[in-house]
């Protein structure tokens, strides 16, 4: 998505050797006329898909997963990271080792909100090592319900995310795919 990577090269900036910040527009301050061409671009990909819920993780995935829903018609449902008192007690989990926190946590989704019916369509901000992503599948495999694809703002091509998630069969729609960064170069695939 051209405007996209635009936005990217314009104002995103790397970390070290593998992280990208895009807290101006994606992460932390949001340009809502950008999300809304992504949520327009995700519904144009999965059209045909039957997707009849969209399921994200806390927090930076909520935004364009709600922007995105506007176009699909569907809930939206977010996998919690935090212990809460008022979660259900009943819930689809799993653990997921977060790529930028370094640490593992578990992630979980009350029973209530997945169906063996539904058909799921996964959206994130980042695709790196596919940990998110898989906890993300491996939940609504728990429930029996149906993985549409993964929707990514943006792919790290150089991490083996893709390469997980093509093992299991999932489809992967990413916006951007980054294919390397240097110190301070942003290449695309
Ligand atoms: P994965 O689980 O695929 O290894 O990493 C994806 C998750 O880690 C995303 O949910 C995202 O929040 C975070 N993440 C991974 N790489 C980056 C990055 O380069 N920049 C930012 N801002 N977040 C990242």
């Amino acid at each position: 998505m051209e405007l996209l990577k635009k936005r990217i090269l314009k104002d995103g900036k790397v970390i070290g050797d593998s992280i990208i910040k895009v807290d101006s527009f994606l992460n932390h301050q949001l340009d809502i006329e950008l999300f809304n061409e992504m949520g327009r671009e995700f519904k144009a990909r999965f059209s045909n898909a039957n997707i009849n819920k969209i399921l994200t993780v806390e927090a930076s995935g909520i935004a364009i997963a709600c922007i995105a829903a506007q176009y699909f018609k569907v809930p939206v449902v977010f996998a919690k990271k935090h212990d809460a008192l008022n979660i259900d007690e009943d819930t689809f989990h799993s653990e997921v080792y977060s790529f930028t926190k370094q640490k593992s946590y578990n992630i979980r989704v009350s029973k209530k909100y997945i169906m063996p019916e539904d058909t799921i369509l996964i959206i994130d901000d980042f695709l790196a090592n596919g940990k998110a992503a898989s906890g993300l599948v491996d939940i609504v495999q728990q429930a029996g319900a149906t993985v549409a694809g993964v929707g990514i703002v943006i792919e790290k091509g150089f991490q083996k995310g893709r390469e997980v998630l093509r093992q299991k069969g999932i489809r992967i729609e990413s916006l951007a795919i980054i294919e390397s960064i240097g110190e301070d170069t942003i290449t695309f695939g």
